[in-house]
């Protein structure tokens, strides 16, 4: 059945855990004449997206920016910091480390891989027994990923760190915040990580095209050694030219305006506010889940995206058919479980431009959708969000 009218007017609902949907304000930003990026403007510009950069990192160390999707950021930083054969501790948390594992072989670097079931986090105590053991110091950097998008689970960077710290093990620590940055409290400083690895579209609330990394001094320090081939990636020669807001091959001038608007939009509301917003319809997400009678796919509470929401699908029916029938008669999309999960999860994708409005559309069109598609459920999950939202609105308006 195509309810195909549901596409003609109205907006598209893009519930995908990235890209998000972009604000008209950064559309407008984006929407402006492309300027020489050698000349007088572009240096403003960019000195302007770079500090703001550092402050949503909470670092004072360099960023750097790439016109490239979040996997570039990925290279970017083991082949600024690694040497052909250096071993690197990952943890399987779901697809997205399992694509990173799977870029470092590629890369020629060793992995050792701790195994996962895709419900969980990162476990701190696996990491600091395994660095313990590692008394010939083979390890050369932890990568973890903190906003696990296949699965919806959040990893405890922090507890990473101090984990590192009581092994007193020297590998560097390399974070990828891609859908995490922006939405969920995040502190390169503080949490004492080397590489911060990020992209444009998801919590920044920008189209794709846009990625980073927020380099520590011992990374700055790794990288004058490591030995890995890199061009365009190179740390060295973005950050001789970036202290003056230019960049050594042609930036994307437009998605750097449209980053210097969403970077004002959040810091205009807070960033404070805006964790705050996205753990609240974190929270009213799972209770309309709860509410459906359907399984939330994270195992640990403490542990709950505030970004995006992974639910499993009852046995014998398949999630890309109930996504499917939600985009064709409610112009809604829903992200689609990744690797093993393939068919079995749907995502919804509650980060970047939301409000509860937003949410509410995005709740009752779901429930809408398992009906068409013949899911069995329970009604009242939108009301259930409803409710909380709600509860909670009017403490909201005060903070
Ligand atoms: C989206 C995402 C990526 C991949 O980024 P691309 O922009 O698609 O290259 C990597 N890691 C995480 C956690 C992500 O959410």
């Amino acid at each position: 059945m195509i309810a195909l009218d549901s596409h003609l007017y109205g907006r598209h609902f893009l519930q995908i855990p990235g890209p998000t949907n972009v604000p008209d304000r950064v559309l407008r930003a984006i929407d402006h004449v492309t300027i020489d990026h050698r000349g007088p403007e572009f240096g403003v510009l960019g000195k302007a997206v770079l500090a703001g950069m550092r402050k949503i990192f909470k670092t004072q160390a360099d960023v750097v920016i790439y016109p490239s999707s979040g996997t570039g950021a990925w290279e970017a930083a083991l082949v600024n910091t690694l040497s052909p054969g250096d071993l690197v501790l990952m943890a399987e948390t779901g697809h997205f480390a399992n694509q990173w594992k799977k870029m470092a072989l590629k890369l020629g670097l060793q992995v050792e891989f701790l195994p996962g079931d895709w419900r969980r986090g990162v476990d701190p105590a696996q990491i600091e027994a395994r660095l313990l053991a590692d008394t010939l110091r083979k390890i050369k950097a932890v990568c973890i990923v903190h906003n696990e998008t296949a699965t919806g689970v959040v990893s405890p960077i922090e507890a990473v760190r101090h984990a590192m710290d009581r092994s007193a093990h020297p590998a560097l620590y390399m974070v990828d915040t891609i859908s995490s940055l922006g939405s969920i409290d995040y502190r390169h400083d503080a949490w004492g990580v080397d590489v911060t690895v990020c992209g444009s579209q998801k919590g920044l609330m920008l189209p794709p095209g846009l990625s980073f990394n927020a380099i520590g001094a011992r990374a700055l320090a790794a990288s004058q050694k490591a030995a890995l081939p890199r061009s365009y990636w190179d740390w060295k020669e973005m950050l001789a030219i970036n202290p003056s807001g230019y960049f050594p091959y042609t930036p994307a001038t437009n998605l750097l305006y449209g980053l210097h608007e969403a970077l004002e939009m959040l810091f205009a509301e807070g960033l404070d506010h805006v964790f705050a917003r996205h753990q609240r319809h974190g929270e009213a997400t799972r209770r309309a889940v709860r509410a459906w009678g359907l399984e939330i796919l994270c195992l640990n509470p403490d542990e709950y995206s505030p970004a995006l929401t992974a639910v499993l699908m009852p046995d014998g029916h398949n999630a890309d058919a109930f996504r499917k029938q939600v985009l064709e008669c409610f112009n809604m999309s829903l992200g689609q479980g990744l690797g093993k999960l393939s068919g079995k999860v749907f995502r919804i994708g509650h980060l970047g431009d939301m409000n509860d409005l937003s949410l509410c559309a995005a709740l009752s069109g779901i429930e809408m959708g398992l009906a068409v598609a013949g899911v069995p459920h329970s009604k009242g999950g939108a009301q259930a969000a409803m409710d909380y939202l709600a509860q909670t609105a009017a403490q909201r308006r005060l903070t």
